[in-house]
């Protein structure tokens, strides 16, 4: 889903889009990582987008909402990543908060006896090559 689509989408949820929203949009989008809505705020005082604490937690609801990004509650901090409109899971590295998108699902829970499901969340943690590489070098 490109970046024009996803704030043709925010529009339509009301969301306006201005020069810097557009560019807040972007950061989050290219991040790669999961970030709180206070860390996207910092990431985006860096670069110069000029937006306010509220808007970031407004385009993250927004985009929840909308199911283009997905919320994780680690260490008792809410995180979020941007996702594509594709059904996919999460690699999540618990030491840099690397994700990873994973395509083509192999989900085989059942539900319980006369109940039926909508949807379903299944996302991995643990360690990224990068990370574990690192622990490699340092390790005697
Ligand atoms: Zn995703
Ligand atoms: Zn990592
Ligand atoms: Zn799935």
């Amino acid at each position: 889903m490109e970046a024009a689509d996803v704030a043709r989408v925010l529009r339509q949820h009301h969301f306006r889009m201005t020069r810097e929203r557009r560019a807040l949009l972007d950061l989050f989008i290219e991040a790669d990582t999961l970030l709180t809505p206070a860390q996207l705020h910092a990431f985006a005082q860096a670069r110069d987008v000029d937006v306010g604490l509220t808007t970031v937690y407004r385009l993250l609801e927004v985009l929840t909402k909308a199911g283009l990004a997905s919320p994780f509650l680690l260490e008792g901090s809410i995180y979020y990543t941007f996702c594509t409109d594709h059904h996919h899971h999460h690699f999540i590295c618990l030491n840099c908060r690397h994700v990873e998108n994973i395509y083509g699902c192999s989900a085989t829970v059942e539900p319980p006896p006369g109940c039926t499901v909508s949807y379903h969340r299944v996302d991995l943690f643990g360690r990224c090559a990068r990370c574990r590489s690192d622990v490699n070098v340092t390790t005697p």
